[in-house]
């Protein structure tokens, strides 16, 4: 047997500003629709920093955090037969739609699962990604065919950047602005660029900046802006300051979507949208076809489809909350990977 049945690390949430690894007995039988997944690649993003402080409403203590993450299917329930579109076997590399959902209702008819009025998210609601294996439904896989396991954590962030850049309306040729260059604003350019626009990042931090301007986007500090000369302009940030800048930003009859929560409560009157035309959208996850666009990325440009700072170790994560929510970003997407793993793994 695989290391897997001795030893069960799992990072749990303690309270604000405290989690820890914990050495949890391996898990049981698999309950029905059930499939069992050995974490490969686990992102860490704001979502865990704002339960981890204890800022987010919801999170519940001894709750196993993570919702970004990806591995290879280890086992299956009996009934489940494949899954998604071309079945899923053993040995497969998925990554996991964390939405957990009713899965009969219109939203969730459609694939839009966050929108489902009983969604809960796994590593907030109910227990995540930051452990050794996971038991999933089988309905949350999204196939991964051939691509880096280490870079699996990466689809669901990318999806939030495939799903803004579609409520933004964005089409080939289109010049669309980004304010924010964190992990959300790169994956919006990385789509953009598959959907063939010109790509603006608003970003104060230089070294984001650089790293930005390698990916063939422009990059710009305050200031930098075209007056009204972008069609779009997607919103990371969601500060009322930033979508003043946005709307001022694209031209009449554009696009802003907002995709960042910050949670105030200012917005600019409604005029300018009436006399300029302006389309303000909201953006919040992905649907089950962002999350497929999002694989193909990743499939395609794995661990370099956005900047990633790689830890190796699960044990490592509460370092890294601790790191990150005292204000120190990395230079990337802070992705895990629970042990040593080649491109192949
Ligand atoms: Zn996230
Ligand atoms: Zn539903």
């Amino acid at each position: 047997m695989s290391d897997e049945a001795a030893v069960h690390t799992a990072i749990v949430w303690d309270g604000p500003r405290h989690a820890r690894a914990e050495e949890r007995t391996p898990p049981g039988p698999l309950g029905p629709g059930a499939v069992r997944v050995r974490v490969t690649s686990a992102g860490v993003c704001g979502t865990d920093i704002a339960v981890w402080s204890g800022q987010a409403a919801r999170g519940r203590p001894g709750t196993v955090l993570g919702h970004e993450f990806g591995g290879r299917v280890i086992a299956r329930a009996d009934d489940v037969a494949g899954v998604g579109a071309a079945g899923v076997a053993i040995h497969d590399l998925v990554a996991v739609d964390p939405n957990v959902s009713c899965g009969t209702c219109a939203h969730c008819g459609r694939g839009h699962r966050a929108r489902c009025a009983g969604r809960r998210l796994m590593g907030v609601d109910l227990d995540g990604g930051f452990q050794r294996t996971v038991d999933v439904p089988a309905a949350q896989l999204v196939p991964v065919p051939g691509a880096d396991p280490r870079a699996l954590g990466l689809v669901e962030p990318l999806a939030v950047g495939v799903h803004a850049v579609a409520r933004a309306g964005v089409a080939d040729g289109d010049r669309l602005g980004v304010i924010g260059g964190g992990p959300i604003g790169m994956a919006s350019v990385v789509e953009a660029r598959r959907r063939g626009a010109d790509r603006t990042v608003l970003e104060s931090d230089e070294t984001r900046r650089t790293a930005i301007a390698r990916t063939g986007a422009a990059a710009v500090a305050a200031g930098g802006w075209p007056d009204r000369g972008l069609d779009a302009v997607i919103d990371t940030v969601g500060r009322a300051a930033t979508v003043r800048a946005a709307l001022d930003a694209v031209r009449d009859g554009g696009t802003v979507c907002v995709v960042g929560l910050s949670h105030d409560d200012h917005l600019p009157p409604p005029d300018q949208l009436v006399r300029r035309e302006l389309t303000l959208v909201g953006s919040f996850c992905y649907s089950t076809a962002d999350l497929r666009v999002a694989a193909q990325l990743v499939i395609g440009q794995g661990l370099d489809t956005v900047p990633v700072e790689l830890t190796t170790g699960l044990e490592r994560i509460p370092g890294l909350l601790d790191r990150i929510g005292g204000g120190r970003m990395g230079r990337g997407k802070a992705l895990v990977v629970p042990r040593a793993e080649g491109p192949t793994g």
